[in-house]
């Protein structure tokens, strides 16, 4: 007997364990409310790490369509797999820098690296050279998070290379703030005064400093260009304020068993939670495979309505628990989607039980459930 399958992830059947929808239409509200955040500052966008998991070709090309021209991931491989999707007027930048080797396929790409060291400075000079052309790249000036990027003197040293003005063609001169997150933090203003320093060594090339708490910060912080990502995809740039920008996802995973069990019945691995009184529950069809933290176990919920169902026991790789007591018997049935990320149960809300970020939860999703593109 021959069975052909051509259900795929794509269609609106349920071949997949969880729906996840990205609103494209808030996408693009956020992007439009942190241009204008950023005032003079021309914005960014950030699609390291997938876009934060939500698909960094998809999300490119509808931001490329409302004008922004400048996007910024982590790797190398990304901005190599970006580069085909997006018009040539587009520039990509790589925050991590090349490794060595890999300049003359950079060049060749049109992807333009940051500097974050001299050694990595002197390669791309290097490169230039030899193909004899002028190639443009930004700095990165270490102010304080001692993460990447050079230090004061090592700035000025790489100014001194004979040829680096002449050969590239520099940008912008970028730093990254370490607690933008928190607008109390005296390490802000202490970073803009190292910022101050080493622009004074080059008076001529603008200014990237602010991520999306950076763009909150305002004033001095926003520079020539802003580099929002988290805000985006519509995280909470500021902890301990009200969360300005609208939901971009929405994960909804499906019940693939109901079962009732009596009072003293140990749920999943370990036995980690034992049931206090007859309870029915549901098992739903992702796990820490799928991006949920296993320390949502005993502790996070999902939401059927406005109804919270509690996860009980531990988090499976492939499933996981949930407490369906409170709801009327026979409301949910196979294929039922309760809402682990929603109008219920925000980003910052499942981060929060899963003592973590919110950029943490996104960039894990992972890959099995029906991605959902909507303009809404
Ligand atoms: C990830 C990153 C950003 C974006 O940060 P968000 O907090 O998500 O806005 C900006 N700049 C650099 C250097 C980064 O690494």
């Amino acid at each position: 007997m021959n069975v052909t399958v051509n259900a795929s992830l794509d269609e609106d059947v349920g071949v997949a364990g969880g729906t996840l929808t990205v609103d494209l239409r808030a996408l693009r509200d956020n992007y439009s409310n942190l241009v204008r955040r950023s005032a003079q500052a021309i914005t960014a966008a950030v699609v390291k790490a997938d876009a934060y998991g939500l698909g960094a070709a998809q999300v490119s090309r509808v931001l490329y369509a409302d004008g922004c021209r400048t996007f910024f991931v982590a790797h190398f491989v990304e901005a190599v797999r970006l580069r085909p999707t997006l018009p040539r007027d587009a520039a990509i930048y790589v925050l991590n820098g090349l490794q060595p080797g890999n300049e003359a396929i950079a060049a060749k790409a049109g992807v333009v690296p940051i500097l974050n060291s001299a050694v990595q400075a002197r390669n791309w000079l290097a490169t230039a050279r030899t193909l004899d052309i002028t190639l443009p790249a930004a700095i990165q000036a270490d102010t304080g998070m001692s993460r990447l990027g050079m230090a004061e003197q090592e700035v000025a040293e790489v100014l001194r290379l004979p040829g680096f003005r002449e050969r590239l063609e520099i940008k912008y001169l970028l730093s990254h703030l370490a607690c933008a997150d928190d607008h109390t933090n005296v390490l802000n203003q202490k970073q803009l005064e190292a910022m101050s320093r080493v622009a004074a060594m080059l008076p001529d090339i603008p200014v990237s400093f602010a991520n999306s708490g950076g763009i909150f910060l305002g004033g001095d912080y926003l520079g020539a260009l802003t580099r929002p990502g988290i805000s985006l995809y519509g995280g909470a740039a500021t902890s301990g304020h009200p969360n300005a920008m609208k939901p971009v996802v929405r994960l909804g995973v499906r019940v693939i068993q109901v079962r009732t069990v009596p009072a003293g019945t140990a749920v999943g691995y370990g036995g980690a939670h034992v049931t206090a009184r007859e309870a029915r529950l549901a098992t739903i069809s992702a796990g820490y495979a799928d991006g949920l933290p296993r320390n949502l176990g005993n502790g996070g919920a999902a939401y059927y309505g406005d109804i919270r169902l509690p996860i009980v026991g531990r988090v499976s790789m492939d499933s996981l628990s949930i407490d369906v007591t409170s709801l009327p018997a026979n409301t949910l049935s196979l294929g039922s989607q309760v809402e682990l990320i929603g109008p219920h149960q925000s980003l910052e809300q499942i981060a929060d039980a899963a003592d973590t970020i919110s950029y943490e939860i996104l960039t894990r999703l992972g890959q099995r459930y029906r991605r959902n593109y909507i303009q809404s």
